[in-house]
């Protein structure tokens, strides 16, 4: 039996897959290296370079292997470029989706895992936002895992299709081999960490008169170890008989923007200058993870709480790779 890891070159998806390999899985990457890093995918998986759009590929792929899970990373994720691309995001992001969705179930794959996101909880009402929550998508991006977490509760229904959705919120931090390589960079923390690496002469910190105690966004980081652990559990769950399921995927605890740029130069021994800017569109002050349910329904528990550890853990891998996967 297969596990089927889409999106397995890029960030969260290549660690996933190291940590399944790594713990005797057989793993097939598909990917189509639009963001993707060939070389971040670890050499005992089987990587097939391909494009979720392309629908021959597809049937060939769940042909060739007997698929028993699915973990669906690949995807696009910025919230920003979805609000000026939306039909990259609720189109192609669902499109794509629901061929690779449509090929499993009648290849007869059993369980699936989605990577949905915060970004459902556009304006939370309460912190820390809990599975109970309304769902409010932010953007297109959100929008478009809505709408797959939607599709997959129908084919739970109608087709006993099994799936978890796990929504994250920041996922942050490396594992020794694997770390964050976008082009171009958005997320807080490499971009940071791009000042003590000579990348960035300093940071610009999207808006300082949010209602939060030192008036920037606080997010919540988690560890990317931490997240492919809980994506571990979750196929366990359903492998063993568990029902569909969606929880929300966070250590939290918030951190804001400030805290985070005073742990990387605590780390790194590098001032980190900053500057004030407008606020981001779209982002809102305060973004914790419940994750009472994950906790108490999977035994999920974080190992690398602490901003250190994943700023930390960040630090060490761009130390090694300075250019990231070029090397
Ligand atoms: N941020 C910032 N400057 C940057 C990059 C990010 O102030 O150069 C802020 C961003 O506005 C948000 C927080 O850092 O409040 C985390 O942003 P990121 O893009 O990492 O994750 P998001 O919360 O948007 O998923």
């Amino acid at each position: 039996m297969t596990i089927l890891v889409t999106g397995g070159a890029g960030y969260i998806g290549s660690i996933i897959t190291e940590q399944l390999v790594e713990g005797g899985a057989d793993v097939v990457v598909y990917d189509n290296l639009y963001q993707g890093h060939r070389q971040a995918v670890h050499p005992k998986a089987k990587f097939i370079q391909g494009d979720l759009a392309d629908v021959p590929s597809l049937k060939q792929l769940f042909n060739d292997h007997k698929i028993e899970a699915i973990l669906h990373f690949a995807s696009y994720t910025l919230v920003g470029e979805s609000v000026e691309k939306p039909f990259m995001y609720v189109g192609d992001n669902v499109t794509n989706g629901l061929n690779l969705l449509k090929t499993a179930v009648e290849a007869g794959t059993k369980y699936f895992i989605l990577s949905s996101t915060a970004n459902l909880f556009d304006d939370p009402e309460r912190i820390p936002i809990s599975e109970k929550e309304r769902i409010v998508p932010g953007s297109p991006y959100g929008e478009s895992k809505f709408i797959l977490e939607r599709i997959l509760y129908w084919l739970d229904k109608t087709k006993g299709f099994r799936y978890t959705a796990l929504r994250y919120f920041n996922a942050a931090g490396a594992s020794p081999e694997r770390g964050e390589d976008h082009s171009p960079e958005t997320h807080l923390i490499p971009v940071v960490l791009n000042v003590p690496l000579g990348k960035r002469d300093k940071i610009t910190i999207f808006g300082n008169d949010y209602p939060t105690a030192d008036g920037t966004c606080v997010r919540d980081y988690i560890h990317v170890l931490d997240l492919a652990q809980a994506h571990i559990l979750a196929l366990q769950a359903l492998q063993a008989g568990g029902e569909s399921r969606r929880f929300n995927l966070g250590n939290g605890r918030g951190f804001s923007i400030h805290e985070v740029i005073e742990t990387a130069r605590k780390i790194t021994g590098h001032a980190i200058p900053t500057e004030f800017g407008p606020r981001r569109p779209g982002d809102p002050a305060t973004l914790i993870a419940s994750s009472e349910a994950i906790q108490s329904e999977l035994g999920w528990k974080p190992k690398y709480p602490n901003l250190e550890t994943i700023v930390g853990d960040a630090w060490r891998w761009f130390q090694k790779h300075p250019k990231g996967y070029e090397y």
